[in-house]
């Protein structure tokens, strides 16, 4: 099978970012064959597949580093009581009530959409945080199918916990799931946090990282009562006691790190470790600002998520940049950085626990590609590409979304499942999991 997209703007980002204007790329057997301007390539290709890209900014696919599929049924749900106080509410009233009441049927279905929505934004690659303490064993097999299903690609594991006593049983998950992997779906060892997972937990878990040479996937000082809880227990800070347990690692994804002090920025530094910056849920669960461009200052690899609140990579990064000059109180700092991260780091930490490769479009390389709507109104080259990025691409709407040379999106419509279908289906299964809470 081949494709070409013709015309727009062919952005490939990676070392000498080149832009074509209008360009083409020539796609065969799921590899980028070739990209060059759009008479030349018409002329010397015949392509099975044509996708017009005219009026689009054709660049490579998006990788989210931090999701959580199950949070889509959190939508309009209202538990009764007074609304959550503080983050510790925040877990308890909700979001442990609704990851308790999932089921097979109920994990099946809040996956397929948030991955729908990432065919939508022009996502290809998730990186997924699950939990479901009533349904664990088997529980990301069900994950697994909705992203086969829907063609993109995934790296899956389940937030271990000890809150309600099933630690054991979470790393019985972990440790089948690391066995059943594919080549579209690998997985991680999850920790839900260093307050929630006792010390033979987090010993376990390590051992099984080991054993299958995958990271850990945690959440990491959200808030402040992460350290506070972890101070008492366990007499360290969070960093130090994964740190002394072993589970730093150049393949380890530390979530969040709002709250921790410099000498935990060194040993993170250290460790080759990478942290997620996951802008709008900070902000939502008002736990405070991660000093992100001082950990990239550092060179730790610092990406971004959107810890379940959207599927939408280049909002949440525009969301990120706008923060940084917010909160750093600079107007001059976040413009390369923050798009960096997006662009840049969220592929490398991809490649660092998955080893696939995306983040460019380049001869010989897998296509993973976005068509975005923009016709820059300004001239757009390789120099200045971030200022539309940031600026003009503001509100941007994929148009197309090829995972692996397979069109999932094709002119805003999923080729790959019934949208409409699974969202009736979703509707009906978040109702039975509101029930059951
Ligand atoms: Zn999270």
């Amino acid at each position: 099978m081949s494709i070409l997209i013709e015309g727009g703007a062919v952005v490939t980002l990676g070392k000498n970012s080149r832009v074509i204007n209008p360009g083409a790329v020539f796609i065969e057997k799921g590899l980028v064959k070739e990209i060059g301007d759009l008479k030349e390539l018409k002329q010397k290709y015949t392509a099975a597949d044509i996708l017009d890209a005219k009026n689009k900014v054709v660049m490579p696919s998006f990788v989210n580093t931090h999701h959580h599929f199950y949070s889509t049924f959190a939508r309009g749900l209202n538990i009764p009581g007074d609304p959550p106080a503080n983050f510790g509410e925040i877990l308890e009233n909700m979001w442990w009530k609704l990851d308790d009441a999932l089921l097979a049927e109920s994990i099946y279905y809040s996956s397929l959409v948030p991955l729908i929505e990432s065919a939508r934004n022009g996502v290809t690659a998730v990186i997924d945080h699950h939990e479901s303490q009533s349904y664990q064993l088997g529980s990301l097999d069900e994950i697994k199918k909705a992203v086969e299903e829907v063609g993109l690609k995934s790296v899956l594991c389940l937030g271990i916990s000890d809150r309600f006593g099933k630690g054991k049983e979470g790393l019985e998950e972990s440790r089948r799931f690391l066995g059943a992997t594919s080549e579209n779906v690998k997985g991680m060892v999850g920790l839900h946090a260093s307050f929630t997972v006792d010390e033979d937990t987090l010993n376990e878990s390590v051992k099984i990282a080991d054993e299958f040479d995958a990271g850990i996937h945690v959440h990491c000082a959200e808030d402040l009562s992460d350290q506070k809880i972890t101070g008492e227990k366990y007499g360290k800070s969070v960093i130090r006691r994964f740190k002394d347990a072993g589970v730093l690692n150049p393949k380890s994804l530390l979530v969040h790190c709002i709250h921790i002090d410099n000498d935990e920025i060194k040993t993170i530094k250290e460790s080759g470790a990478s942290v997620i910056h996951n802008p709008e849920s900070n902000m939502n669960n008002a736990v405070g600002y991660s000093k992100v461009l001082d950990l990239y200052n550092k060179e730790i690899d610092v990406g971004i998520g959107t810890d379940g609140m959207t599927s939408s990579m280049l909002g949440q990064m525009r969301c990120a940049f706008l923060q940084a000059r917010n909160e750093y109180k600079d107007p001059t700092v976040g413009f390369m950085e923050i798009p960096d991260m997006l662009l840049n780091n969220n592929p490398k930490i991809l490649k660092k626990v998955a080893g696939w490769d995306m983040g460019t479009i380049k001869e010989g390389k897998p296509a993973n590609i976005a068509t975005v709507d923009y016709n820059p109104a300004t001239p757009l080259n390789a120099d200045n590409f971030l200022g539309h990025l940031l600026f003009g691409m503001s509100a941007p709407v994929v148009d197309s979304t090829i995972s692996e040379g397979n069109i999932i999106m094709r002119h805003k419509q999923i080729t790959t499942v019934d949208e409409e279908q699974i969202y009736a289906k979703a509707r009906k299964a978040a109702k039975k999991v509101w029930d059951r809470i």
